[in-house]
Order: structure tokens, then C-alpha cells, then sequence
């Protein structure tokens, strides 16, 4: 049976003449898999509530910020307090200190950190930073990595021998894509090829170290490791951009996981708790190239904004609570577990792949997938079919099979459970 979406078709109606496709920020406006966008009335736990009053279980999570949850009481009431004494300043406040202490002080690869407001700012300055520290301009990035929406990385491989990326959006200037190299992932030779080429012209190398923006690509760590050590032969610098993985693997993110060093990190959703936080940091030699101790310029009329840094704080400090990403990760395991055995019995090709809290349903049987091209293009088709059958069962993925879900703190075992029985049920209803 259809849910009822009359109120939110009606806001849909009326936000189309506010907004380019009636959105702000292009994936929610529900094209891939067609249909009204929700409008979300309210978030509790676990949660959602649409316009129409209809309510989800949600496993998009605001796209991975919500750890805990929509209402983490912890944050809110950490919202609250600090909002009685003014929102902004423009100068620095003790919050900044105390989320950076929280920060740096769990976390082995950082001397010193700095705020931004988004994930794209924070890796739009991490990649200048890796600029004015190397004294070199090309970045190497790769194919199925998603790190915002800036020039430099909304790019992808041009086509033949060309190495040099193209723009994957009008407006990029070809200059811009000209200094991006963009490669497959899980290709050592491709990456080493790369570098004999242009060596001394790449200041960095940027890397989700665990891809979640193009399904889930879990990369071998022999492989993580050899990124490492070619950055280190032709001094050029290692970003991971954390954005995702950062304190949702684990507090320490993928870095911590696969022990390995980067030269700089990027974060945004989880640290800020829900507000618009992100951040970049390194060590303190690499960090004295920020202004105004070094040359490279980066500023922010609201980073370090005292809500969105106390947010983040009791965000932060639920997180390094004992236990929490064990906890977190046994339950998301118990239901991806039950999803792929339910998958094997029924022999539907599809697999289920997570990572901790992390997972992404892919319309393959392929066991492994470790780069964007080896996703199959068919499943966007049953994805659609199954996102809207999901739906009026109670249950929000992200609206796109590209989109990996999220299971927060908030999830009860026995809520992922019978989600888990509802998507076999609608996974067998699939025309395959
Ligand atoms: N980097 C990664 C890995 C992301 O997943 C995202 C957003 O999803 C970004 C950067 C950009 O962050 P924001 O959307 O906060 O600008």
C-alpha cells in the first residue's frame, strides 16, 4: 500500500520555485529513484516523522552525522546551555579548545586541528595546505571518492591515454581539473605510473580510506599501505579524508583501523554532532603553514561556531564512552548478517557489504568490490523499485543505490531485526 505523501508533495510544490529542483543539495531531490521527496517533520531516536506524519526507520542518519541518533540528549541539551549566552563571535571561545583537547588528545596522528564549517571547506584547505607544504600544484584522486564539491575533485578521468581529469560539472575550470589526476582505485600500477610520470609536480595524494560515497568499496590494506609508502618516496603528502570514517569506525577513524599514518585528515558530520562542522589537521610542522603562524591562507567567519563546537563535544564525548563502537558495530553486524544469510537462501544475487556501522546493499553476487567501475549499472533499476516498496513499509534508505546507510546508537536490535525481515521480504519481490 502507498503512504499517503500529499503534504510533502504540496512543500515539494512550493520549495520548486525556491530552489533549483526544489532542493539544497541535489540528492535529495529523489531523481534516482523518482517520486516525492519526503519533508521531514521531526527526528526522534531512531526516527523520522514525514510532513504527512508517516513514520521511518532511518538509516540515512542525515548522510552519517547522527551517531546517536536524531536527538541525542547529550548534544541538545549541550545546544541548549550554550545558546543562553550568545551564538556567535566572530573570537575565539573556550569550546574550540575543549572539542580540539577532545579531539587531539584521542587521536595519535594529530598535534593541531582546524575548524571549518563543512567537510568540502575542510578539504578544500587540506589540499592547499598539501600545496603550499610541498611547493608542488597536481593532486591524484580516484575514481569513486567523493570528498565535496570542490573544483579541484569534481573530477573524473578523461578519456584514451589523457591522465589530466575533466570536470565532472560545468563551471570547473579546465585549469583546475588539468592538475587532477584521476585514477582507479585497488591499481598499484596505475598509481605508480602516475608518479614516474609526474612525480615531481604531485603534492599529494586524497583517498576516502574507506570509499562510502559510491557504494562501500573496501580497499585492501596492502593497498592503503602502498599509498603510504609512494607518498613517502616522491614527498608528496597523504590525505585521508575522513569525513565519513572518522569517529564512526572507530573514534580514530580508518587511519587507527589499518594503521596507518596520514599526512593530513579531514572530518566533517560526526564531529559536529548534527551542526556544520568540519575539520582538517596534521602534524605541528605541516599545521604551521596555516595562517597566521605560515603563508597558507584559510579562514571562516563561522568555524569554530560555540553551538556547533559544543555539539559536537557531547557528541564526541558519547563516542569515547567504553564500549560504544563495539556495541555499535555488533548489532549493525548481527542485521547485515541476517540480511546476507536471508540473500543466500533465497539465491538472490545481491550482497550485502558493512563495514562497523557502515553498510551498502549491492545488486551483485560479486564477493568483492573494490573499485566504482566494478559496480554493475542494472542494480540502479531494482534499487529504485526496492527504495519505494521500503518506504511504505516504514523504512529511509538514502535515495540513491550509490548511498551506503548508517546504523546509529539509537538503533534497538529488535528495530534492525524486523527491518532486516522487511527488506528480504521486498528484495524477493524484486523482478531479478
Ligand atoms: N568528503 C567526504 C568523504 C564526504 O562524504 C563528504 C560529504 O558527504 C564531503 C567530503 C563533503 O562534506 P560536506 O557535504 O559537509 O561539504
Amino acid at each position: 500500500m502507498e503512504l499517503s505523501r500529499t503534504k510533502s508533495a504540496e512543500l515539494y510544490e512550493i520549495s520548486k520555485t525556491f530552489f533549483p529542483g526544489g532542493v539544497n543539495s541535489p540528492v535529495r531531490a529523489f531523481r534516482s529513484v523518482g517520486g516525492t521527496p519526503l519533508f521531514i517533520d521531526k527526528g526522534e531516536g531512531a526516527y523520522i516523522w514525514d510532513a504527512d506524519g508517516n513514520k521511518y526507520l532511518d538509516f540515512c542518519c542525515s548522510w552519517g552525522p547522527l551517531i546517536s541518533g536524531h536527538r541525542n540528549p547529550a548534544v541538545e541539551s549541550a545546544i541548549f546551555k550554550t545558546m543562553q549566552n550568545g551564538f556567535t563571535f566572530g573570537a575565539p571561545t573556550k569550546a574550540e579548545n575543549e572539542l580540539a583537547n577532545l579531539i587531539i588528545t584521542n587521536h595519535k596522528y594529530l598535534d593541531k586541528i582546524r575548524f571549518t564549517s563543512s567537510g568540502t571547506e575542510a578539504v578544500m584547505s587540506a589540499l592547499r595546505l598539501a600545496r603550499g607544504y610541498t611547493g608542488k600544484d597536481k593532486i591524484v584522486k580516484f575514481e569513486g571518492c567523493y570528498h565535496g564539491h570542490l573544483d579541484y575533485l569534481l573530477v573524473k578521468a578523461g578519456s584514451g591515454l589523457a591522465t589530466s581529469g575533466v570536470g565532472t560539472s560545468a563551471g570547473i575550470p579546465k585549469s583546475a581539473a588539468e592538475e587532477t589526476l584521476v585514477l582507479p582505485l585497488d591499481d598499484e600500477s596505475a598509481v605508480e605510473k602516475v608518479f614516474r610520470d609526474f612525480g615531481d609536480q604531485i603534492a599529494a595524494i586524497i583517498i576516502e580510506p574507506i570509499p562510502a560515497n559510491n557504494g562501500l568499496l573496501i580497499q585492501r590494506k596492502e593497498y592503503l599501505e602502498f599509498l603510504r609508502s609512494i607518498c613517502d618516496k616522491y614527498n608528496a603528502l597523504l590525505i585521508f579524508d575522513e569525513v565519513i570514517s572518522g569517529f564512526r569506525v572507530g573514534f580514530e577513524g580508518a587511519s587507527e583501523l589499518y594503521g596507518i599514518k596520514p599526512d593530513i585528515l579531514t572530518f566533517g558530520k560526526i564531529v559536529g554532532g548534527g551542526l556544520p562542522v568540519g575539520a582538517f589537521g596534521a602534524n605541528n610542522e605541516i599545521m604551521s603553514k596555516i595562517a597566521p603562524d605560515g603563508d597558507v591562507y584559510q579562514a571562516g567567519t563561522l568555524s569554530g561556531n560555540p553551538l556547533a563546537m559544543r555539539a559536537g563535544a557531547a557528541q564526541l564525548e558519547c563516542c569515547l564512552k567504553e564500549n560504544f563502537y563495539s556495541v555499535l558495530e555488533a548489532k549493525t553486524k548481527v542485521f547485515t548478517d541476517k540480511l546476507n544469510r536471508g540473500i543466500t537462501e533465497s539465491g538472490l544475487p545481491v550482497k550485502v557489504f558493512q563495514m562497523a556501522s557502515i553498510f551498502w546493499i549491492s545488486f551483485s553476487a560479486q564477493s568483492h568490490i573494490r573499485k566504482a567501475s566494478d559496480i554493475k549499472p542494472e542494480g540502479a533499476q531494482l534499487f529504485k523499485l526496492w527504495h519505494r516498496n521500503l518506504l511504505n513499509k516504514g523504512l529511509y534508505l538514502g535515495p540513491s543505490g550509490f548511498e551506503v546507510g548508517f546504523v546509529s546508537m539509537a538503533h534497538s536490535r529488535e528495530s534492525l531485526d524486523s527491518a532486516a525481515d522487511i527488506m528480504l521480504e521486498e528484495l524477493k519481490k524484486l523482478p531479478f
